[in-house]
């Protein structure tokens, strides 16, 4: 049953329920209301009809007509709508205003323009001339509902609707941008008698709304404009709806197939008449059209076209962003903590295609131009909002590779003992920015096939990467170059051990002669060794200088550590001990002596005392008698790599000074400590002398 509006709503809107349950395809709802304002709940009501996505699939109809012309009852019986229709016991006026209903069996939107009676009112007049506008602007067909009687009285209030309507479609239309663009005006001629045949009743219309037209003020430019131009005409008549009910019937079945198009007959809907608004666009297109007819401003289709495509393509953009928005929330924290998200491209791919997808599916149907531009908005914005994560996402690959190529030098230099460094540096390199450059590359195409304005980033982590490699490499190569220098020394120091130890057994003047010529030699061999293994490192120049270097000085601290381990004071003791017994004890055949009384104990024990001396001073100093034994190439601190000096915290080294062992203090010290030694020796053997003589 009817519920009218009641104080907070000022619309009515009419729900028709049979037996209780609610249809809404049934509900009226007012869409312009009395106090001239439109009512944007048409956007629900239009989805509750079930055409929010109809797109362009839909048609609109409005009727025009004087008060009381069975406009609203006609409507009924074409369409199954429920306007009211005014109630013929009391006679009362029906709701003001504008109506609009679905159609039961075709996604058409019915308009019933109510309350235009008595043009003497000028109130009405203003409202009729805004209806007018605002039902040319939007219906395809506009039905002119009137009497048979009223045709042919030019100077009645119908012809005063008509030329009305002409005006304001030469105001609306003027400025179409489709010149195919038409209105199919159809003319419903009401309680025909039969008397006058339609084709004269629709020759005298026709030639009256020519006369209309010919009198009308054309606008700037539209002086020749004909009204073929612009309207379609289509004429019907119905027979009196009491009086000869079955005929009337009968007749509204005959028109209503006119609208279906039953049975293969054209319909009376031509593409030309479509005012191309998107069925979700009706609602804000229409509020814009009331507005601007409400406050008389210049009201042209294209422009209203245009605002409504952009204010639609905005929502529609703004719906697709904010499921986008949901999706990419769901990496955004991963990405940003440092995870590699599996086929990030992919999927952010597939969300760009699903967003653009849904854009454009409701945002086509609008103005081209303003569609375009707001969708290359929208892809901005998806490329803007996906870059952080890109760039994030490749850092982390980045970080990633590093630490596999990390892993995979330790891996191929500790598998292979013959590895040749360079191959495996070369190895996990290629593999690490190959698998990088796989991993981003679908990163890229979410931008367009060369990577968009996100390839220059890109390029640029990539050129970073690649350095880090290289100082990855480097760390492994000097730890490797370090680990080799190290073994060289250690081998050279072994190998060192005896010949030192046999040179210095042997104390004579040519002692250092052969201590320096066996350094000489393994230190040749340990540099050829270093640049055998050497040249598969890709070292720099600089870096086989230092570590030549480095062998260098090694070996000579080594040499140095070994002599003196032979002359600390004990050792070097022992040794002039063992070389004065030698002269003293035993004679020049080696056999021991036995002293005699006649023997020169004496000036014996002063020869070998004297001889042994001597050789304190040789043990003191490297002091070769081929001078050219002596080493020039151990390298001074200066000359040194820092890292050598970092591992090394070695005293001040000086060549020159590192030749001199014992300091002249020290040979004083071991001079009277050997004196000592040897006196204990002579007094020794003396008193053997005196036991022999004794015996
Ligand atoms: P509207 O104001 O133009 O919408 O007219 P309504 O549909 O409300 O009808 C007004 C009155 O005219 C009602 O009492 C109807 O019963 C009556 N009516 C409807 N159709 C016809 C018709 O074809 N001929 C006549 N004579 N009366 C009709
Ligand atoms: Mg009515």
């Amino acid at each position: 049953s009817p519920s009218p509006s009641n104080g907070a709503n000022p619309f009515a809107t009419v729900t028709n329920g049979i037996n209780g349950t609610s249809q809404a395809i049934a509900d009226r709802i007012q869409i312009v209301n009395e106090q001239k304002e439109f009512n944007t709940q048409l956007s629900q009501q239009i989805e509750k009809w079930g055409l929010h996505d109809a797109g362009f699939s839909y048609n609109i109809v409005a009727v025009f007509g004087s008060q009381s012309t069975g406009k609203s009852t006609l409507l009924n019986r074409l369409f199954g709508t429920t306007f009211d229709v005014m109630d013929e016991t009391r006679r009362q006026q029906t709701t003001k205003g504008i109506w609009m209903c679905r159609a039961q069996t075709a996604p058409l939107l019915v308009m019933d323009v109510e309350g235009t009676d008595g043009r003497e009112r000028g109130e009405d007049q203003d409202f009729e001339r805004k209806s007018a506008l605002f039902s040319l602007a939007s219906s395809e067909i506009l039905i002119v509902n009137l009497w048979e009687h009223q045709v042919g009285l030019y100077q009645g209030a119908n012809m005063g609707l008509l030329k009305t309507v002409f005006e304001v479609n030469l105001g609306l239309f003027g400025k179409r941008d489709d010149p195919t663009q038409r209105t199919l005006l159809l003319f419903v001629i009401r309680d025909h008698l039969g008397t006058t045949p339609l084709p004269n009743l629709q020759a005298t219309l026709s030639q009256d709304l020519h006369r209309i037209w010919d009198s009308l003020a054309k606008p700037e430019g539209l002086g020749n404009a004909r009204l073929e131009d612009y309207f379609d005409l289509a004429f019907e008549a119905l027979p009196h709806k009491i009086l000869t009910a079955d005929k009337f019937e009968s007749a509204v079945a005959q028109l209503r197939k006119r609208f279906t198009g039953e049975n293969g007959t054209e319909t009376l809907f031509k593409p030309a008449y479509h005012k191309r608004i998107p069925a979700d666009g009706v609602t804000h297109y229409m509020d814009g059209i009331w507005e601007q007819v409400q406050s008389n401003k210049d009201l042209d289709l294209p422009t209203q076209r245009e605002l409504l495509a952009q204010f639609r393509c905005d929502e529609i953009s703004a719906a697709a962003l904010a499921a986008f928005n949901e999706d990419v929330r769901t990496v955004r924290r991963p990405v940003e903590a440092g995870t590699v998200v599996e086929g990030l491209g992919g999927t952010m791919a597939g969300w760009k295609e699903v967003t653009l997808a849904k854009y454009d599916q409701a945002a086509s149907r609008y103005h081209p131009a303003v569609y375009q531009r707001k969708r290359d908005d929208l892809v901005t914005t998806i490329h803007t909002t996906l870059h952080p994560i890109f760039y994030s996402q490749l850092k982390n690959l980045s970080k990633l590779t590093l630490a596999k190529f990390k892993k995979a030098l330790g891996d191929g230099l500790k598998a292979n003992t013959t590895y040749d460094f360079a191959e495996v540096v070369g190895k996990a390199k290629d593999t690490g920015l190959g698998e990088w450059e796989a991993a981003t590359k679908d990163m890229l195409s979410v931008v367009g096939e060369k990577g968009g304005e996100w390839a220059g980033g890109w390029e640029e982590e990539r050129s970073t990467l690649v350095v880090e490699l290289g100082h990855v490499a480097d760390v492994f190569r000097k730890d490797e170059t370090t680990k080799m220098v190290n073994q060289i020394e250690r081998s050279l120091r072994t190998q060192l051990a005896d010949p030192v130890e046999v040179a210095l057994a042997k104390p004579g003047l040519d002692m250092w002669d052969r201590v320096l010529t066996a350094f000489n030699d393994l230190i040749e061999k340990a540099e050829t060794g270093y640049v055998e293994k050497a040249t598969s490192f890709n070292c720099t120049e600089e870096e086989n200088d230092g570590a030549l270097k480095t062998i260098r000085r090694r070996a000579w601290i080594s040499l140095l550590n070994k002599i003196k381990e032979h002359t600390a004071d004990a050792a070097l003791l022992a040794k002039l001990r063992a070389s004065f017994e030698e002269l003293f004890r035993y004679d020049e055949h080696g056999v021991p002596r036995v002293w005699k009384p006649e023997d020169d104990l004496d000036s014996v024990f002063k020869k070998a005392k004297d001889v042994t001396l001597d050789l304190i001073a040789v043990y003191a100093k490297i002091a070769p008698t081929d001078l050219s034994l002596l080493p020039t190439n151990i390298p001074s601190d200066d000359d040194l790599p820092p890292s050598f000096l970092a591992s090394n915290s070695s005293d001040d080294f000086e060549f020159e000074s590192s030749l001199v062992l014992l300091s002249e203090t020290k040979q004083l010290d071991i001079t009277s400590r050997f004196r000592r030694d040897a006196d204990a020796y002579y007094v020794e053997a003396k008193r053997s002398t005196v036991a022999s003589i004794a015996q």
